[in-house]
């Protein structure tokens, strides 16, 4: 046996240490999953019996875990497989298409994660911390605070449900796969790093130790961490890198940011940078264009100049229309303004492509995920 041995309160496995989210197999390495199983009394290779399960087949339901005796099975899942998320309220927009999901957390904490299905891909956007605590002036979730980090398994979670979901065929166009998974859901994901980290780790692994899919197909959406960003490149997973950046400019970044008079401008982009020379990944910029506060002529010449000083090929930049949250007294830019920032951003030479605003109507859009209004 290999790896540190995993204590587990089995006594009252619904609950972890105050606080703290249950452990659950998920949070364990594979060897600690094999040590897991044995403290429990079974057999060693029952660990990638339950893994399979869980990551191939997208199941902790003992009923459907025939190839174990039945009081394997609810032994290992009752002391293994907590759970961690309780489906509170979904909706749906895009005729069905799109599916925000309300989670309760096993200490009352909430967060949602939105499903997007498209013609070619399926999205899942996920939340990484109960609230956030970085406070962007123009996001319901900074408005939130932070509650506090999730775990692995409780991030991972989110993910199953939705594949399992997909593949149930319970998202108009019959069954599919999950293809991709976007850290831009409620929380900063580099502010809560190993746990974010792990979650990528279960994400691309092969199966049965992982969901098997693609680090190109993994997005970490950051406000511009620079030392974690720096840590990223050089974990050897080239998930797609996306710099939540807003502004070109410090005075007003650090007005719509508030982190940026930590990290400027400047140095997120050299970061960003540094992320794509070690991973050869091309780095999403992303920037909600907001009415007369970013979306000027001038201030999408000076981004293009900041990301062309820095090299060709890259970058590309994402604008996305402002969506309004509650009480904003911002609103979306003007649609040519809008087009007048792309042409621009592009006669500079930046691929750039407008995102979609998918699930605004049902506050499933991002920055607005905010999951405090219960019933
Ligand atoms: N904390 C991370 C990920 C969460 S939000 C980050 O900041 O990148 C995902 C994206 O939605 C970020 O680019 C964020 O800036 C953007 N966003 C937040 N509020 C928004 C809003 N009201 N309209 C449009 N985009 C918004």
């Amino acid at each position: 046996m290999t790896g540190t041995p995993v204590r587990l309160d089995l006594s009252s496995p619904s609950r972890g240490p105050r606080g703290k989210p249950p452990k659950h197999f998920v949070d364990l390495t594979p060897e600690q999953r094999i040590d897991a199983v044995t403290e429990l009394g079974e057999k060693p290779f029952r660990a990638k019996q339950l893994a399979t399960h869980y990551f191939t087949h997208l199941t902790n339901d003992p009923a459907l875990m025939t190839d174990l005796p039945k009081a394997t099975r609810d032994k290992l899942v009752e002391g293994l497989f907590p759970q961690l998320l309780t489906a509170h309220r979904t909706q749906t927009a895009d005729k069905g298409t799109t599916v925000k999901t309300l989670w309760h957390l096993f200490d009352g904490a909430k967060v949602e994660s939105v499903l997007m299905r498209y013609a070619n891909r399926t999205t899942l956007c996920v939340s990484s911390q109960a609230g956030c605590g970085l406070a962007c002036s123009f996001c319901a979730t900074g408005q939130l605070g932070l509650t506090r980090n999730l775990s692995t398994a409780e991030i991972v979670e989110q993910v199953r449900a939705a594949a399992r979901s997909l593949a149930d065929g319970e998202v108009p166009g019959g069954p599919t796969r999950l293809s991709n998974v976007v850290f831009m859901g409620m929380g900063e994901p580099l502010a809560n790093y190993k746990s974010v980290m792990e979650t990528v780790r279960r994400l691309v692994a092969p199966a049965p130790d992982g969901l098997g899919m693609s680090a190109r197909n993994v997005t970490v959406s950051t406000v511009g961490m620079v030392p974690a960003m720096d840590r990223l490149a050089k974990e050897g997973i080239p998930v797609t890198l996306a710099l939540s950046l807003h502004a070109p400019d410090d005075e007003l970044r650090s007005e719509l940011v508030p982190v940026n008079t930590r990290w400027s401008v400047d140095e997120a982009l050299d970061s960003a940078h540094r992320y794509f020379e070690v991973t050869g990944r091309r780095v999403s910029i992303e920037y909600a264009l907001i009415r007369d506060i970013n979306d000027h002529a001038w201030r999408a010449d000076l981004l293009g100049e900041k990301l062309n000083a820095r090299g060709r090929g890259w970058v590309h930049c994402n604008p996305i229309p402002l969506n309004p949250t509650p009480g904003s007294k911002w609103t979306a830019s003007d649609p040519r303004v809008e087009q007048e920032f792309v042409a621009r951003l592009r006669a500079h030479g930046i691929p750039t492509t407008i995102r979609d605003t998918r699930g605004s109507e049902i506050d499933g859009a991002c920055g607005q995920l905010a999951a405090e209004e219960d019933e």
